[in-house]
């Protein structure tokens, strides 16, 4: 589907059936470096967003993700709420009152995201945080879109990417965050916010290929 206020809504609400059924996945992934809260905040704050988008009004991907943004700030507890919050935040702004997102577009709002992140949160790619599945899926949107890649296609590698990028923080020791209290017993575990990061991105993927 175009990447219309219809799309961003679609995946708003794909991310809350999705981080419905890895609930209890993305619990255990915060049980062992930090404490088994991650589920259970997400999928409250995007089920607390679906109420809202219920109510119906808005008219541009970047109103859905200013709602998303204002109402996960406000309903998820914890380091993740501000976090995604900034994220949506950070996109809608990127987006302006666009009606549509073309694939540099994509790549535009991935990237304010990701910085918005940075922004709140001071991560570097490395220290196991949401940063190491969200930088990876910008770099991967931007030589997509570079190469001529449709805006589903710039999706995909966003998501490919993040989903390594998640893989790819167990080994390492967190610096950021609850997880940063462990020191190098936080190793050997994947870093549950760069899970969910991936899975929200999987779903952005799959809603604009429908
Ligand atoms: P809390 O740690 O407060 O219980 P959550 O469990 O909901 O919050 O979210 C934890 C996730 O937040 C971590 O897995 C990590 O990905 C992310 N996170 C924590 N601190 C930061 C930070 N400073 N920058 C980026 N991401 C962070
Ligand atoms: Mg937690
Ligand atoms: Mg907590």
């Amino acid at each position: 589907m175009a990447l219309t206020a219809q799309w961003a809504e679609a995946w708003i609400r794909e991310c809350s059936q999705v981080l419905t059924e890895h609930r209890t996945a993305l619990i255990e992934l915060d049980r062992a470096i930090g404490d088994a809260d991650h589920g259970e905040n997400m999928q409250r704050g995007f089920a607390a967003v679906v109420a809202k988008l219920d109510a119906g009004g808005q008219e541009t991907p970047g109103a859905v993700f200013k709602l998303t943004a204002m109402t996960l700030m406000s309903t998820v507890g914890g380091a993740a709420g501000p976090l995604y919050g900034t994220a949506f935040l950070r996109a809608a702004t990127a987006l302006g009152d666009a009606a549509e997102i073309d694939p540099a577009a994509v790549v535009g709002f991935l990237t304010a995201a990701r910085d918005g992140v940075v922004a709140r949160g001071k991560a570097e790619p490395g220290d196991k945080t949401m940063i190491d599945a969200w930088t990876p899926a910008v770099e991967a949107a931007g030589t997509a879109q570079s190469a001529g890649a449709s805006a589903v296609e710039v999706l995909e590698a966003a998501a490919n990417a993040a989903q390594a990028g998640a893989l790819a923080t167990e080994p390492l020791i967190a610096r950021k965050g609850r997880a940063s209290y462990l020191g190098e017993r936080s190793a050997g575990h994947r870093d549950p916010g760069a899970q969910s990061s991936a899975l929200i991105l999987q779903a952005a993927a799959d809603t604009a290929g429908r």
